[in-house]
């Protein structure tokens, strides 16, 4: 007993393990792809930080408090990366007033 699995866009019926359209090549599964999982999204979390964010809210695999979570986890992230970026830049600026101010 196989529900009718069909594509988004063209309508076609296609296999319920299909991941993508035969027809059109749609996907399938939207929110369900690797970086929609909890691993994908912990890999991309540490390649570009905040940016991870519209992932973990399309993504279907994984409940509302996990969202949460990595909400926050990656708000938090998001922080100490700016915090990180104006440490270095107020040092580099101490260290380029310092360097001038001793000529
Ligand atoms: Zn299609």
């Amino acid at each position: 007993m196989s529900q009718a699995f069909r594509c988004a866009k063209c309508g076609l019926s296609c296999e319920e393990t299909d991941n993508f359209c035969r027809r059109c090549g749609g996907s399938l599964k939207p929110g369900k792809s690797f970086f929609h999982s909890h691993a994908g999204i912990i890999i991309l979390a540490l390649v570009a930080g905040p940016f991870a964010l519209p992932l973990v809210w399309t993504s279907k695999r994984m409940g509302l408090s996990a969202k949460i979570i990595y909400t926050i986890l990656l708000l938090l992230m998001g922080y100490y990366l700016v915090k990180t970026c104006v440490r270095i830049y107020t040092l580099t600026f101490q260290m380029m007033q310092s360097m001038t101010g001793a000529f």
